[in-house]
């Protein structure tokens, strides 16, 4: 039971105790040596959370619901677009299976603070491969299934891991897409060498294994399982890259005690789900939201989480939502604008345990959420999330017995425990401005940056006095705290909910001889709410001129089709400013 009946309550108890705020949430944990302090400032200037707690996420997650009584209860449904499968997993065998593959893992050299490389789809797998890292303290890295090889060598390259996983295809709609290829064309030009390679094998397009380096998955499995190891609070859980102003992927590091905790505290207080519910997130698991409630959230609450491989259909979501008696239902407002498309050809039955929609990640105009309000007759709220933050920033509190008002959930609602949010505006006086957050940052939220075999303090991030974070998204902030979104500060694009910098982009095409300048930016798109288009200014002494469909391709190639570059503009100048930058923000407008 929340100790709070109102959301004032409940944040000015973070902000005013935050020490006891934060120990209390620790309870719904289980640690091998509990938490006595809640925050530390570490020597860089950071923050640790229970510095002087010890735990293991997976035991959280997996053996401690066993141990309750809950063994028989479904850990994970997974369902399939691409196939149509569909796997019930259940806290006793997923114990048996996690615990099976962390052997597996030992098996191949993998330990305690060891890198393993996770490039799947939504799978059983992919969440089996994630606990197995956390059961034995070895760190993953999961990207992006759709990643063409040179993205995955740069995120090779970057964690040196000392096994990749990959499931011997992926699907695009209902078409099998092998994985070898990327990974072979990774592993030629990365100069990292993984130990070994494991290979889910799927019935469309299995996989042939090259004799030493590969490993098959369900052989791993049947290894000697591995007991949990006891990690400090601190330790970290794992890398997640994501885009950001510099053009190059960042790996975000996130520890495992605030990150248990923040979890287990979101999903009783923002989405008002206790052990035994049903929670499903239509997120890739490659995504932050696919790590924290596809995986980790629902899992260390006792719940059962419903995954999705593949663009799930309205009457797939309407399908699931039944059979499984889901009660929230987590999507993004690109996946919502498909369903709006789609829902005139389907039946609207009402789904009595469906408590309650959410939506992040990118822009949800007012008249989508009015739509799926009307059309599922639940209420449908919106919050503001980062890969940084793991968990929402602003929310609304359906854990608290005092609802907010309606007019509220629009918006991104207000702060979570923990997060101050202020606005820096470039005009005096001005209310809108980029939103920035007091350190420290709540539980939950980057413990470092991964560069260069170090764990770094988030330096990029910070503004020019050390005391805010930046979150590069711009908005204004109510009295009664409400939080506006208004868009990004700098150069990210959201194409369908998925982060790329315009400067990674134009990179490629910068690459090619005959391209004297380039730009990215995003233009709204109706239904994945942003696509790139590139305006590419030709050197006039080339010898020859590329046409758009190569440099598509070029950018097909390097970072995936999912990108969706789709136009380029040739021009004869791009507008700079008097000091000659790029000014990305008329070409909006031309
Ligand atoms: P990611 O790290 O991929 O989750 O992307 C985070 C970014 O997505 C934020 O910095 C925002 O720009 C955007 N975003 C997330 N949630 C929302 C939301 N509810 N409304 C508008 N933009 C959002």
């Amino acid at each position: 039971m929340l100790p709070w009946t109102t959301y004032e309550a409940m944040y000015d108890a973070a902000l005013t105790q935050p020490e006891q705020f934060w120990l209390a949430a620790a309870q719904r944990v289980t640690w091998k040596q509990a938490p006595v302090t809640a925050c530390r400032t570490r020597s860089d200037g950071w923050h640790d959370w229970f510095p002087d707690a010890t735990l293991n996420t997976c035991h959280n997650a997996v053996d401690r619901h066993i141990e309750n009584g809950r063994g028989d209860q479904a850990a994970l449904i997974w369902h399939s677009c691409a196939t149509k499968e569909r796997q019930v997993v259940t806290y006793r065998e997923l114990q048996g299976r996690v615990a099976g593959f962390a052997g597996g893992l030992r098996s191949l050299g993998v330990g305690k603070g060891d890198h393993v490389l996770i490039a799947m789809p939504t799978m059983i797998e992919t969440a089996i491969a994630m606990l197995a890292c956390a059961r034995i303290g070895a760190v993953h890295v999961v990207v992006f299934a759709g990643y063409a090889g040179p993205e995955l060598a740069y995120r090779i390259d970057d964690v040196a891991p000392k096994v990749i996983i990959i499931a011997s295809c992926s699907f695009q709609g209902q078409t099998p897409i092998p994985s070898a290829p990327a990974l072979n064309e990774a592993l030629a030009t990365a100069t990292h060498r993984p130990q070994a390679c494991v290979i889910v094998q799927r019935e469309a397009c299995s996989a042939s294994l090259l004799p030493v380096r590969d490993h098959d998955f369900c052989t791993l499995e049947q290894s000697a399982p591995a007991e949990p190891v006891m990690l400090r609070s601190e330790d970290p859980l794992y890398i997640l890259h994501t885009s950001g102003t510099t053009g190059n992927a960042k790996g975000i590091v996130r520890d495992n005690g605030g990150h248990a905790v923040a979890l287990a505290l979101s999903m009783d207080l923002i989405y008002g789900c206790k052990r035994g519910d049903t929670f499903f997130t239509t997120s890739d698991l490659g995504w932050v939201v696919g790590h924290s409630y596809g995986v980790y959230a629902p899992l260390i609450s006792g719940c059962t989480s419903v995954i999705v491989e593949g663009g799930a259909s309205t009457s797939a979501i309407r399908a699931l939502c039944h059979e499984h008696a889901v009660k929230c239902l987590f999507t993004t407002p690109t996946q919502m604008r498909l369903m709006r498309q789609e829902s005139r050809y389907l039946s609207r039955a009402i789904l009595p345990a469906l408590a309650r929609i959410f939506v992040a990640g990118e822009y949800a105009d007012p008249t989508l959420l009015e739509w799926a309000r009307s059309y599922f007759r639940k209420p449908v709220v919106n919050h503001w999330w980062q890969t940084e933050t793991g968990w929402s920033i602003t929310a609304h509190f359906f854990g608290l017995p005092k609802r907010e008002p309606v007019s509220l959930m629009n918006d991104i609602g207000r702060p979570a425990p923990g997060f101050r949010p202020a606005i820096v505006s470039s005009m005096p006086g001005e209310q809108c401005g980029e939103i920035v957050l007091s350190l420290p940052l709540p539980p939950g939220c980057l413990a470092g940056m991964w560069k260069d075999g170090a764990i770094d303090i988030p330096s990029a991030y910070l503004d020019e006095t050390g005391r805010y974070y930046r979150t590069f998204d711009e908005g204004m902030i109510e009295a009664n705290r409400a939080v506006h979104m208004l868009g990004r500060s700098d150069d990210v694009i959201k194409v369908a909910g998925r982060r790329i910098s315009g400067v990674q982009i134009e990179k490629i095409i910068a690459a090619h001889p005959a391209v004297h300048a380039c730009a990215v930016v995003a233009m709204p798109d109706e239904l994945r709410g942003q696509r790139p288009v590139a305006y590419v200014a030709v050197d006039s002494q080339a010898a020859c001129e590329p046409s758009s469909e190569e440099i598509v391709a070029r950018v097909n190639e390097v970072i995936g089709r999912w990108v969706g570059l789709k136009e380029v503009r040739f021009v004869r100048h791009l507008p700079t400013t008097v000091s000659g930058k790029i000014t990305r923000k008329r070409l909006l407008v031309s």
